[in-house]
């Protein structure tokens, strides 16, 4: 277990003994109400925290298993631990909806998305007659397991806590997986995740999934308690407020779920009755105390408060356990001198302008290509159209035969094809080993139950084995445990290659690798490229470092304001009078 899940002995420690304390009554209804407005929090903490999807329609979920489990107990005579599933169910249904329809448009729809259906939800359930209208449904009975009765006291506490701190912790396994790297890649933008084979709509749609079903158990649990359900619990106001108490206690970490919830319902309880008195007339004034302090944080502590604890405590480095796990499955390669690409008549046009105009070449299997030319002269599109990053107006690309001019991004990584960016993408949170294992998402595949239930050890084993060997193939093997934000520009360079390598590519796309580089590692990466050259590797590389590609380049394209100013070899292209023309700006 690591340094910093202390927060886990703590409360595995505190839920009994705060059951077996003469704590007033009032006190263990406050913390009954702080682990489930917590529980609704986690998923926040998933969803927005990590994801970087905002929501607040999280109440409308709550109310979703609120009216579900009292609709059926009173009218069916199901049983509350019957009904839970049911209220996952038709949760899991309307998000699923919702997920679908938004998730795909910029993030923006999302919060907006979620306003709506929390607007929408609160007058439905404050409308239709068989949930009560505003009265809502009463006599709501307690839960009993058997014949005990755990009513709304400390046994109650102790399944809201014992709940809160399961899904804590499944939580914490995800986030520390191959799906959960892949989650935590989300905020950063998809175009990097893309590029490493990961479907980023369908870890959307999940993690909106599991803050929902997280949120409906919050309020399975809330009808139990309350013994009665009304609309007012479930409206966009206590929505805002489940975002505020994730955001308070700091939306990207696990335990700032129990800091904020347990800080906003304490001081929204002080808050209703203290500011009526000083104020002298009755009013909901802690709405507006709550929206000043909103921004205050938003301001000056956007990462919350629990972000100023995981500064006291480091992150311990991860016990390197994987030295005899297997090896990650290899794709076939293909054979010295077989067709890897062939690039058709491959064209972009930017409106008007034609960024890369009916560009041919080809790559066998063993050879390193250089893509030179000017500034500004396609090459990096050139490579995203080839990689599926870009599409394409016209033209065609066959990988290994195959006709690929279609396919995303995701699609052509999957088929054995890497790349790095010109401008690197990382995630800056997460340390260089695992942002080099995000690398082997393909070769790979534990789903997101096997790692919340931790039964995915073998495979993440093999995954961090494989993302420290590459490491240590590039030089990079004293940087494992780094946090990628603290490399400079050039060890962040070498990750990205190592990163690459990590899907066991057939062909590698290099955009501009020694950009930054320092002298000594400009020579180690020459020696890299010689190296997988001899392993067989094939390798687009677009460079302006002359040295370095006349150095390992075989055959070298040499582009100019979008088209194919000449092909050869790189003593060739040396000669050539039309190439030192571009590049020194003169009329040839
Ligand atoms: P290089 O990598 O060779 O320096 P680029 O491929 O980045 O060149 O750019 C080629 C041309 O296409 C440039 O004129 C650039 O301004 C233009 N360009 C690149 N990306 C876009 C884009 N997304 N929208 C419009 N123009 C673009
Ligand atoms: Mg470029």
């Amino acid at each position: 277990m690591k340094k910093q899940n202390w927060p886990l002995w703590l409360l595995a420690v505190a839920i009994p003994l705060v059951a077996g304390l003469p704590l007033p009554d009032f006190w263990i209804v406050q913390l009954n109400y702080i682990g489930l407005y917590a529980l609704v929090c986690l998923g926040l903490v998933l969803l927005t925290g990590v994801g970087g999807l905002t929501s607040f329609g999280q109440a409308a979920f709550v109310g979703i298993g609120a009216y579900t489990t009292a609709w059926f107990t009173l009218n069916m005579g199901l049983s509350p631990w019957l009904t839970l599933w049911i209220g996952l169910l038709i949760t899991a249904a309307s998000a699923l909806v919702i997920g679908a329809i938004t998730l795909r448009m910029s993030g923006h729809y999302l919060p907006l998305a979620t306003i709506a259906w929390g607007l929408s939800l609160y007058y439905l359930m404050g409308n239709l007659q068989v949930l009560g209208k505003y009265d809502g449904l009463q006599g709501l009975k307690s839960l009993s397991l058997g014949s005990i009765d755990i009513g709304q006291g400390r046994l109650f506490f102790v399944l809201t806590w014992a709940i809160l701190l399961a899904c804590a912790i499944a939580l914490l396994n995800l986030l520390d997986s191959r799906p959960g790297r892949a989650i935590r890649s989300l905020k950063g933008g998809s175009q990097m995740a893309e590029a490493m084979g990961i479907n980023t709509f369908r870890y959307k749609v999940t993690i909106f999934l599991i803050a929902s079903l997280l949120a409906c158990t919050g309020g399975w649990l809330l009808a139990h308690f309350q013994l009665t359900v009304n609309p007012s619990a479930f409206g966009l106001k206590m929505g805002i407020e489940y975002l505020f108490m994730a955001v308070v206690g700091g939306v990207g970490h696990v335990w700032g779920a129990i800091v904020g919830a347990g800080l906003i319902k304490l001081l929204d309880d002080y808050l209703q009755t203290a500011l009526p008195a000083l104020i002298g007339t009755s009013g909901s004034y802690e709405v507006i105390v709550f929206g000043i302090a909103m921004v205050l944080v938003l301001k000056y502590m956007p990462d919350g408060l629990w972000s100023m604890v995981a500064q006291r405590w480091p992150r311990a480095p991860r016990a390197m356990d994987w030295q005899n796990a297997a090896d990650l499955p290899a794709r076939s390669k293909p054979s010295r001198g077989e067709s890897v690409l062939a690039v058709h008549k491959v064209r972009k046009q930017f409106g008007g302008l034609v960024a890369v105009n009916d560009i041919s070449f080809d790559i066998a299997a063993g050879q390193i290509v250089g893509l030179i030319g000017p500034n500004g002269a396609g090459k990096s599109t050139t490579f995203n159209l080839v990689t599926g990053v870009l599409s394409k107006t016209s033209g065609q690309v066959r990988f290994r035969g195959q006709d690929i001019s279609d396919l995303s991004s995701r699609l052509i990584a999957r088929q054995g094809m890497a790349r790095t960016f010109q401008h690197v993408k990382m995630i800056a949170d997460m340390t260089v080993l695992e942002n080099v294992a995000l690398g082997a998402y393909t070769r790979s595949h534990s789903g997101v139950m096997a790692s919340m239930l931790r039964i995915n050890r073998s495979e993440e084993q093999s995954l961090m084995k494989e993302a420290q060997h590459q490491l240590e193939r590039i030089g990079m093997g004293e940087y494992l445990h780094e946090l990628a934000s603290n490399l400079a520009m050039g060890p962040q360079r070498l990750m990205e290659i190592a990163r690459a390598l990590c899907c066991d590519p057939a062909l590698l796309l290099l955009d501009e690798p020694a950009a930054g580089l320092r002298h000594k590692e400009k020579q180690a990466l020459i020696q890299v490229l010689r190296q997988l050259q001899s392993e067989g590797m094939s390798i687009l590389l677009v460079e302006h470092d002359m040295d370095l590609v006349m150095e390992v380049c075989g055959h070298l394209v040499v582009m100019e304001f979008g088209t194919l100013l000449t092909q050869g070899t790189p003593a060739e292209i040396q000669a050539s009078p039309a190439v030192r023309a571009a590049y020194l700006g003169t009329e040839h």
